[in-house]
């Protein structure tokens, strides 16, 4: 269908026409793209890192870890799965952004092993938008609640809010989702305080990134358009 890189004769890697597609639109709305790069191999992240990407996004704990460090250090590496207490410390020493924080609870463990490491790190609130029941992700409430309770965790930073749209292929509820999620961005990015500071609005994947950068997007987490889909 596109055309595939191919690196080695049993082995297509990933789509640099669709990359620079993408980057491209990226550029021109000033997002950030991730290139979601789980259960593909290194030889792929090398590839596309070829290309100038820096930014890549995984989401399990064991396969990061082992990636980072068999890949060049000035990766910034994403993590967006769903992330068990219990495996920050394994990633809080490197890891550059956790997009789907959606409880107090890890984001005290995330702070602790921050603060282990001497390091502040930016975290992103999942925002439930989707009517899927099976996707995570905080309601206006728990949200503020975890606001209020913000101030003695000083070695995390609220950089942003992340959010997945329902996986459904009628574009008004997607782009309804996706627009609720802008204005609950746009209100809580008033508010300032020392370890709260909203830039980065994380939406939109390879079946819905078009209808996220209009609706705001300025971080994108593509993965199967660019390297294939997964098995
Ligand atoms: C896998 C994943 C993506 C990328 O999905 P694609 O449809 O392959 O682009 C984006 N965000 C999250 C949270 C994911 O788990």
């Amino acid at each position: 269908m596109y055309p595939f890189l191919v690196i080695n004769s049993f082995e297509v890697v990933i789509n640099t026409a669709q990359y620079k597609q993408i980057l491209q639109l990226a550029d021109t709305c000033k997002a950030t793209l991730v290139a979601v790069s789980k259960t593909k191999p290194t030889s792929a992240i090398e590839a596309m890192y070829q290309l100038g990407q820096k930014d890549f996004g995984e989401n399990y704990v064991q396969e990061l870890t082992e990636k980072q460090t068999q890949l060049p250090a000035d990766i910034r590496w994403h993590f967006i799965g769903h992330l068990q207490s219990n495996k920050v410390k394994f990633i809080a020493p490197f890891v550059h952004l956790i997009h789907g924080v959606d409880s107090l609870k890890l984001l005290q463990e995330i702070n602790k092993q921050a603060q282990k490491n001497s390091r502040i790190i930016p975290c992103l609130l999942q925002i439930y938008i989707a009517k899927e029941e099976t996707k995570f992700g905080l309601d206006e409430e728990e949200l503020t609640k975890i606001i209020e309770a913000l101030e003695p965790l000083t070695h995390i930073n609220i950089a942003g809010f992340m959010g997945m749209a329902s996986f459904s292929n009628d574009t008004n509820v997607v782009r309804k989702e996706f627009n609720s999620l802008k204005k609950l961005f746009d209100k809580y990015k008033q508010l300032n305080k020392p370890n709260f500071q909203l830039q980065y609005l994380s939406m939109g994947m390879s079946g819905d990134y078009q209808i996220a950068v209009e609706e705001g997007s300025n971080m994108l987490r593509i993965g199967s358009l660019l390297f294939g889909a997964r098995s």
